[in-house]
């Protein structure tokens, strides 16, 4: 008997059918143009879950189809490709055109949830965004993209998704010389703060409402009932980002370029470029070696967060109709916020319940992390481990302090707090372990594999990937992924250049 399904044939990317609502915008919002060929494109990695999203299988990746349309070498059916215009505010100071200098829409496909998903492939050539770049990316850049929209999508946090790195023998200039790629990015829109911002500051409120529009009727069409849909846009985006910034905090990433231009009017991560996940704790960490002042550091991600949202407030201004009502709208960021990162906290310590005090324990323990620089996401994998009854479950936790004394009392006041309401320790470490990751990406990871795949050897980016497909299991089999960085990484510094 034959024991084996005849599956469907999966659709290859030939199958999928493009359309582009944003290209349905009147022409002054993009312009329409082709990728730039990209010489003898080789598969570097992709992604399955990601590729699921548009029900797509992976016996696709390996087709020359697939390879050749992600490299832009082969128009899809049906898209209608462009580069979009927007604008921005970068380190806080207006920049004026900014624009897809080096991404090209595809258009927009079926996606598995009933949704439609934007593909766009970063590194596709210039634009007449473009400026003085040459509408190339790195290899390295586009790993770090690639590898990071996938772990920041399994870690539970809105982000924009990577289905594909393609890459080229084809050189670009940085500091070096450093071959190519193309990162196809999938979102339902990568509208950005900045391109609300590029009408306002050129005095075009006709093409403001259109964006607007466009943006309520495709993805906030809840709003369009409100009483002032802007409003409630400017309204929703804030706790939107608010969330989103409650989630960066909680986790340790550092996006590194916060510039509004980079803001995702959706609520989600969107340009990766300088970011990092925090290691030894030190709340003024700047993960991006270009931003000297810190503009970016990890604990100004919050209140910079706030601030892009008041950019975006300034340009919806003219649609909203009063300085009252926008700052209406703005103004319940901080208590999202709060309220966000809290529950967040909460949940990283295996608390259920709110007391009066747990401020104090939670400052206490922050300055104690910092005081012991002590890594982020393996302080608080091992704080899983502490059982109420037995300080010797705490040593691999209490070894990544300097002051043993010092945590041994911070030590117990928590689990004071924890016997307060009665918790069991078989129950918190499950729900901790599903707060609290084991694997993020860590520098050192990532650089290591962009230099296998440097020397295309591209399993390590292969595995790295899976592995943080499920950052909050144990995976015994990759715990070396879970340890504490090198030495040789704290040497490892990472800029704008991309
Ligand atoms: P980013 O800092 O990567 O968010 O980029 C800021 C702006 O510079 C955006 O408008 C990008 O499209 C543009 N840009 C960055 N790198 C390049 C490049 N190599 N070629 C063309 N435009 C670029
Ligand atoms: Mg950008």
């Amino acid at each position: 008997m034959n024991h084996r399904l005849a599956f469907p044939a999966a659709p290859a990317l030939d199958h999928l059918r493009f359309s582009n609502a944003f290209a349905s915008l009147p022409a002054a919002f993009y312009t329409k143009l082709t990728p730039t060929p990209l010489p003898a494109p080789y598969l570097v990695a992709a992604s399955t879950q990601a590729a699921q999203l548009i029900g797509l299988a992976p016996a696709a990746f390996g087709n020359d189809d697939f390879i050749q349309t992600l490299a832009g070498n082969r128009g899809a059916d049906d898209s209608q490709p462009l580069a979009a215009v927007y604008s921005g505010h970068q380190f806080g100071v207006w920049a004026g055109q900014l624009g897809d200098g080096r991404a090209i829409l595809l258009g927009d496909v079926a996606a598995a949830d009933g949704g439609r998903l934007e593909l766009q492939l970063k590194g596709a050539g210039a634009t007449p965004y473009s400026r003085m770049g040459d509408g190339r990316a790195v290899l390295r850049s586009s790993i770090r993209e690639y590898l990071c929209s996938e772990a920041m999508a399994a870690l539970g946090i809105p982000t924009s998704r990577a289905l594909a790195v393609i890459g080229s023998d084809q050189l670009a200039m940085r500091e070096r010389p450093e071959t190519t790629a193309v990162v196809t990015r999938m979102a339902p829109s990568f509208v950005r703060f900045g391109s609300f911002e590029h009408w306002y500051y050129n005095n075009q409120p006709e093409a403001l409402k259109t964006l607007a529009d466009h943006v309520i009727a495709g993805f906030y069409p809840e709003l369009q009932a409100a009483e002032n849909p802007y409003q409630a846009l400017l309204a929703e985006v804030t706790r939107r980002t608010a969330h989103l910034m409650a989630q960066w905090q909680a986790v340790g990433f550092m996006h590194g370029v916060m510039n509004t231009d980079n803001m995702s009017i959706l609520g989600l991560t969107l340009d990766y470029g300088p970011f990092g996940f925090m290691e030894a704790y030190d709340p003024r960490h700047i993960c991006n070696h270009t931003d000297q002042q810190g503009r970016y550091a990890y604990n100004q991600q919050p209140q910079i967060g706030h601030w892009n949202c008041f950019a975006l407030g300034q340009a919806l201004l003219p649609l909203i109709g009063s300085v009252e009502a926008t700052e209406a709208a703005l103004s319940n960021y901080q208590a999202l916020y709060g309220a966000k990162l809290d529950e967040l906290l909460h949940a990283k310590l295996g608390l259920v319940s709110r007391q009066a005090d747990d401020d104090k324990l939670l400052d206490a323990m922050f300055t104690l992390m910092q005081a012991s620089h002590v890594d982020f996401t393996l302080f608080f994998r091992r704080l899983g481990n502490l059982r109420l009854d037995d300080v010797d479950s705490d040593t691999t936790l209490r070894d990544l302090f300097i002051d043993r004394a010092a945590f041994d009392a911070w030590a117990l006041q928590y689990r004071t707090r924890l016997k307060l309401e009665n918790s069991q320790d078989g129950n918190r470490k499950l729900a901790m372990d599903a707060s609290n990751p084991k694997y993020v990406l860590r520098n050192y990871l990532a650089h290591t594999a962009i230099e296998h795949a440097q020397n295309k050897d591209f399993s390590e980016v292969r595995k790295l990937q899976q592995i943080l497909e499920n950052p909050f299991d144990e995976q015994p089999q990759h715990a070396q992924y879970a340890e504490l960085p090198p030495d040789w990484a704290s040497g490892l510094e990472v800029s704008c250049s991309s």
